[in-house]
């Protein structure tokens, strides 16, 4: 059964209720009823959580989350309250961690596609529709959709598969007011960020978005946007230049790993119930120089 090789035991802090070890973050409650999210150097491939970190990747990870979060902050109000980890926690925890507000998260993954791959093109290539919506003949892997559409998704445990779901399932499930706000908002953040990364040379193909609102808000108040954004680990990014539909696009930040592990040297089976090898060192260098290039090429800053 794919998913961690060993499970993290969760950090002992003063003051923090552990919450929840995803394969990525690490989520805690603080004193005052604030999410205090942790992102590890942790990475996954295959559905695996790998033995071997990606140094700084939390660090970047939760940069380019910020980062985005300001480029998106007039379309829709995110949950964000402080980066300062709590006192007694890690001093590794500087950089990676989040203090958020605690929101009712609407059970959906929200996810934009202006490119058709991965789950959305085995739907096509079956029924030329994807989440129930009819595209026009002649795609292929990789080619740009007509409009970005609004795919959603439910979440699924982990080593599972997230599912596709049709709009109107999304409605029955969430009321039709927070459906076409969800719809509304996933759109235009995606409509954002995907012109922001092309005029930086990279495309950005399909990404996942959670949002929430305040505990207790009505369907009548705005959602607020959550989690993460906009990272490689929500996100299919592809470099403009090597964009070639018609053949899987090799996925920026993990194309490193798979490839090693999917190479001879890795001596590994990624269909079956072995866990993966330990990286050897020149893959776990270069795919950190992956993540510090994207980071470099979105933001325009260097990374440190
Ligand atoms: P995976 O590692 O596959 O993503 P996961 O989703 O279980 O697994 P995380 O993404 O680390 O693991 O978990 C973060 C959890 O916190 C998610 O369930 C997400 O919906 C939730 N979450 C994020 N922001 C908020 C918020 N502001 N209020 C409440 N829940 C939140
Ligand atoms: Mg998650």
């Amino acid at each position: 059964m794919p998913g961690f090789i060993e499970r993290p035991e969760p950090v002992q802090v003063p003051g923090l209720t552990h919450l929840h070890t995803g394969k990525v973050r690490d989520l805690y409650r603080d004193e005052a009823g604030q999410l205090v999210m942790v992102a590890s150097d942790r990475v996954s491939a295959f559905d695996w959580v790998l033995r071997s970190e990606i140094p700084d990747k939390g660090r970047i990870l939760t940069r380019l989350s910020l980062w985005w979060f300001d480029q998106l902050a007039d379309l829709a109000p995110n949950h964000v309250v402080g980066t300062e980890p709590p006192k007694g926690a890690p001093d590794d925890w500087a950089g990676r961690t989040l203090i958020c507000r605690p929101l009712d998260m609407v059970p959906v993954e929200a996810v934009a596609r202006g490119y058709l791959t991965g789950s959305g093109l085995v739907e096509y290539q079956e029924h030329r529709t994807v989440c129930g919506l009819a595209l026009p003949e002649g795609l292929v892997d990789g080619s740009e959709l007509p409009a970005p559409i609004f795919t959603p998704a439910t979440k699924a445990e982990i080593g599972d598969h997230d599912e596709n779901v049709a709009y109107e399932e999304v409605a029955r499930r969430v009321g039709a007011e927070t459906a076409t706000q969800l719809r509304q908002t996933t759109l235009a953040l995606y409509h954002r960020a995907r012109d922001i990364a092309r005029d930086r040379g990279i495309i950005l193909a399909d990404t996942k978005f959670e949002l929430g609102r305040p505990i207790g808000a009505g369907a009548d108040q705005p959602l607020v946007l959550a989690d993460e954004v906009l990272t490689p680990d929500s996100s299919r990014f592809w470099r403009k230049s090597e964009w070639q539909p018609g053949q899987p696009q090799r996925p920026y930040d993990k194309q490193l790993i798979r490839d090693w592990l999917t190479s001879p040297a890795a001596r590994w089976d990624n269909r079956g119930d072995i866990p993966p090898p330990p990286l050897p060192p020149h893959v776990i260098e270069q795919s950190h120089s992956r993540y510090t290039e994207v980071y470099r090429l979105l933001t325009g800053n260097a990374w440190d």
